[in-house]
């Protein structure tokens, strides 16, 4: 069990649980994905903490769990559970491989060892001379990649590093809300792009315009996006509230304001009259470049009084620089309201803490044998399982395709096939077809009952490998059904 024993975490022996740490991206982080269905796009990455942040009081406030709890924050939904509900799928199915590749491992070395010991047995004068042989090409250990993310940063409650898609509401390691975080840093990209544009020379205009007009752009998708993101949140806080699906109403004050006022809150009441002015301009502007080519129309010049109609409309470096500051100061209201709408408290009480170096275990996440489950239709589950408790351990027996179509009758024989067909791909069974029987005849692999074998008996069969050749060279077996196994192991 030498292999099997290197990714032990407890237990002991036949329920012997491992775990396996999970695979990281190339600057560190590990994969996370969120329980909530609705949560979309569910998938984050969790980062290292920054050993150098200093926690106030005033954060610490608006947090929803003590950082570095055993639990988790969906950063779309606010959702908290235990880490484990957070883990990636793909992570799971990577632990499922290492832990069978630890056990195929543990199993040949086991039977190599044990026909060793039936070679030294066999006595050269006795009449009949045994000798067997295990050969077994070393099995590569497999390899998973992991990407990180573009949107990445570092919780400004908490340090904990974190990356996500698009825009997030909450920090999943505290729970505090991150708009602000998300919005300021999109502000601080248009400021970086910017400069780039003034850092053209003047035989290059037309591309510092263009340049500067994708920044303006920027802003109004970052800032439209925000305020969508947290209406959404808010109406699924109160489901009481029915509303139609959001078009472009975020892009247009008046619009965005009369959604936002069934909350009874308005995400502009911070603003001077002059700045919700040139939020209103630049929000005009931007359809200008984006729809008219930049050229002014009478309903722009209307509002810009420097602007004439068929003019292209001016577009300079700082107009950007304000609309983006007017935008963080409506996205920073938003998030205060976001932080008082939701409970400082954790939704769920938190599990306690364990004391010393178990609490840096966060990341390792722990899979008991049972759970060991593998991507295919529950009926491919189904007649795996069913495999694994009739065919005789160890030594995979063929079963025919009538036997099959007896034991699931009931099901559609195109359904069964797939199933079967999956449970190939997968290199749990070989099959071979028979001309006149429905189903192919099927061959179980070693892996099959690693997989299934847990779920059906409740221990695992790297253990019953052990004691099954102990039996067999003891003399008192020499084939096994697993019901007789049942009664000589218990
Ligand atoms: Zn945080």
């Amino acid at each position: 069990m030498r292999n099997l024993e290197r990714l032990r975490t407890g237990g002991s022996g036949s329920k012997m649980t491992v775990g396996v740490p999970p695979p990281r991206t190339p600057s560190g982080r590990v994969y996370r994905y969120s329980p909530k269905e609705d949560a979309h796009p569910r998938h984050f990455l969790l980062g290292e903490v920054n050993a150098k942040f200093t926690i106030v009081d005033a954060a610490r406030s608006r947090m929803k769990l003590e950082p570095r709890s055993p639990q988790t924050v969906c950063p779309y939904s606010g959702y908290v559970g235990l880490d484990a509900e957070f883990n990636h799928p793909d992570d799971m199915k990577a632990a499922v491989e290492l832990v069978k590749h630890a056990a195929m491992s543990d199993v040949e070395e086991m039977l190599a060892s044990a026909f060793k010991g039936l070679n030294n047995r066999s006595s050269r004068n006795s009449l009949v001379r045994i000798e067997a042989k295990v050969s077994s090409r070393p099995r590569p250990k497999p390899r998973f990649s992991r990407r990180d993310l573009l949107r990445e940063m570092e919780c400004d409650h908490c340090g904990r590093d974190y990356g996500v898609y698009a825009i997030a509401l909450f920090c999943p390691d505290c729970g505090a809300p991150n708009l602000r975080l998300h919005f300021s840093r999109e502000c601080k990209l248009v400021g970086e792009q910017v400069e780039l544009a003034d850092t053209l020379s003047s035989d290059r205009q037309e591309l510092a315009y263009r340049l500067l007009g994708n920044a303006h752009e920027d802003v109004l998708t970052a800032f439209e996006a925000t305020l969508k993101v947290a209406y959404h949140y808010a109406l699924s806080q109160r489901p009481e509230i029915k509303a139609k699906p959001v078009k472009n109403e975020f892009q247009n004050v008046d619009f965005g304001r009369d959604r936002f006022s069934a909350f009874d809150f308005d995400p502009y009441d911070n603003l001077s009259a002059d700045e919700l002015a040139v939020l209103r301009l630049n929000i005009q502007k931007r359809h200008i470049i984006g729809h008219n080519l930049g050229v002014v129309d009478a309903k722009f010049a209307k509002q810009a009084t420097d602007a004439k109609i068929g003019e292209t409309v001016h577009l300079i470096g700082q107009d950007i620089i304000q609309f983006a500051s007017i935008g963080q100061k409506v996205i920073d209201r938003l998030d205060e309201w976001i932080g008082g709408t939701t409970s400082p408290k954790p939704l769920n009480p938190p599990a306690p803490v364990p004391d010393g170096p178990a609490a840096d275990k966060k990341d390792n996440q722990q899979m008991s044998d049972t759970e060991i489950d593998i991507d295919v239709s529950s009926l491919a589950k189904k007649i795996g399982t069913w495999i694994a408790t009739t065919s005789e351990f160890g030594l995979p027996d063929p079963i025919g395709g009538n036997d099959i179509e007896q034991a699931f009758a009931g099901e559609e024989a195109r359904l069964v096939e797939e199933a079967l067909a999956e449970l190939e791909a997968e290199g749990l069974l070989t099959s071979t077809a028979l001309m006149n029987a429905k189903f192919p005849r099927v061959r179980p692999t070693l892996d099959l009952f690693a997989v299934f074998d847990p779920v059906v008996v409740g221990f695992t069969p790297f253990i019953d490998a052990g004691e099954l050749i102990d039996l067999i060279l003891d003399g008192t077996m020499d084939s096994v059904r697993l019901s007789d196994l049942h009664e000589k192991t218990g």
